[in-house]
């Protein structure tokens, strides 16, 4: 039995929201389409898993489960505080930086606030201002998939609240240069937030990498730079995220709008201890990055147009609507993201998966022009 719902007991900004395209999980997908999945390739997971040193200690500190965690996360805090060269009391975590977003929004955005990003975008960047009454703006990539460095620097000069966006991007793939960066610093009112997410920072090909957490520092602009272990540490079910601010007050205020104790106590063991495993880092960065230049240059022989990636996925054009195109690979066992945000309908993103999956998912991707790969 269901009961309707008030007409305005939800808020207008809340109901207009769209649902959230989250991956399928894997026993969902074995329920929906009865086979199992050959490769799951839809989420930006990492195929080889967190360090085994990470799984011992979340195991270890199963056994102390009945108290709850340190609050103020301060071991994990300390060992991304040594990782970085930030202050302690500059960093935040969370329940996956998704929860910071949000704790981030909730503090300082007020209805009809105006929030800058660029497009494709990762949803929450958007859809969690939305949600407090904010009006977004969504700036495009340049034609080459540079950033929009130009564009950019005309907004700021109406002091937007916050400017948030990710690099390298998720979904389009590319990291932005220095220049470009520095010169958006540089432009920015020191009224506007700049929310820098690098949820794939760690991929970033080695002549590509500057210190993006220095230049902000040395602006001296209200900035928090985002982070996560759900992508290259592999512990995206674990759900730790963390943030690092230009100042503590901001850290002060993100406590208070964050979920208190929103990082238990077995994602803070296996946080601290993926990041002290840097062995296990360098195979999965190698790992993704000989995939995704591989994957990249067989779908570009397929026909299919590829953004350049600094990451571990690819964004590509099928040439269809993307939602047909992957529910095809999914009858195949193979689950990929189409995109659904206008005006790329007819991209999809795929993640790299073991050296195996994708040669599955390559297998099941039709050619449709070009040479043979
Ligand atoms: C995956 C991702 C995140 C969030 O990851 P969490 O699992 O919540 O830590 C944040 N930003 C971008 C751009 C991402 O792709």
């Amino acid at each position: 039995m269901t009961h309707p719902l008030p007409d305005d007991l939800i808020r207008k900004d809340v109901r207009d929201l769209p649902e959230y395209n989250a991956g399928l999980a894997l026993d969902r997908f074995r329920d929906a389409y009865g086979i199992d999945c050959v490769a799951k390739l839809d989420s930006n997971e990492s195929p080889l898993g967190p360090s085994p040193r990470a799984i011992e200690v979340m195991r270890e500190a199963a056994k102390g489960v009945a108290r709850y965690p340190d609050a103020a996360n301060t071991a994990l805090r300390s060992a991304i505080a040594r990782s970085t060269g930030a202050e302690a009391d500059r960093i935040i975590v969370g329940n996956g930086s998704e929860d910071l977003i949000g704790a981030l929004f909730r503090a300082t955005i007020r209805a009809g606030d105006h929030v800058v990003t660029i497009c494709p975008s990762f949803g929450l960047h958007e859809f969690g201002a939305l949600t407090f009454g904010a009006r977004v703006t969504k700036l495009p990539f340049e034609a080459d998939w540079s950033f929009p460095v130009e564009t950019i620097k005309a907004e700021l000069r109406s002091a937007p609240r916050i400017l948030i966006f990710s690099s390298p991007s998720n979904p389009a793939g590319p990291a932005i240069c220095e220049n470009a960066f520095r010169a958006i610093v540089e432009a920015a009112d020191p009224a506007t937030l700049i929310c820098f997410d690098e949820a794939y920072v760690e991929f970033i090909d080695p002549q590509h990498r500057f210190d993006a957490l220095g230049i902000l520092a040395a602006s001296g602009k209200p900035h928090i730079v985002l982070r996560t272990f759900s992508k290259a540490y592999g512990l995206a079910g674990a759900r730790v995220g963390y943030g690092i601010a230009s100042a503590p007050a901001m850290i002060r205020a993100l406590m208070k709008t964050r979920n208190p104790f929103g990082v238990n106590a077995m994602a803070a063991a296996g946080a601290i201890e993926a990041l002290a495993d840097t062995a296990h880092l360098d195979r999965v960065l190698q790992c993704a990055a000989a995939e995704r230049d591989r994957v990249a240059a067989a779908l570009t022989a397929k026909g299919y147009p590829c953004a350049p990636s600094q990451t571990n996925f690819v964004f590509f054009d099928t040439g269809q609507p993307a939602n047909e195109f992957a529910e095809g690979l999914r009858r195949a066992g193979i689950l990929i993201k189409a995109w659904q945000e206008a005006p790329f309908q007819t991209w999809a993103r795929v993640t790299m998966g073991t050296a195996a999956e994708n040669d599955a998912f390559l297998a099941a991707v039709p050619q449709i022009s070009g040479k043979v790969a």
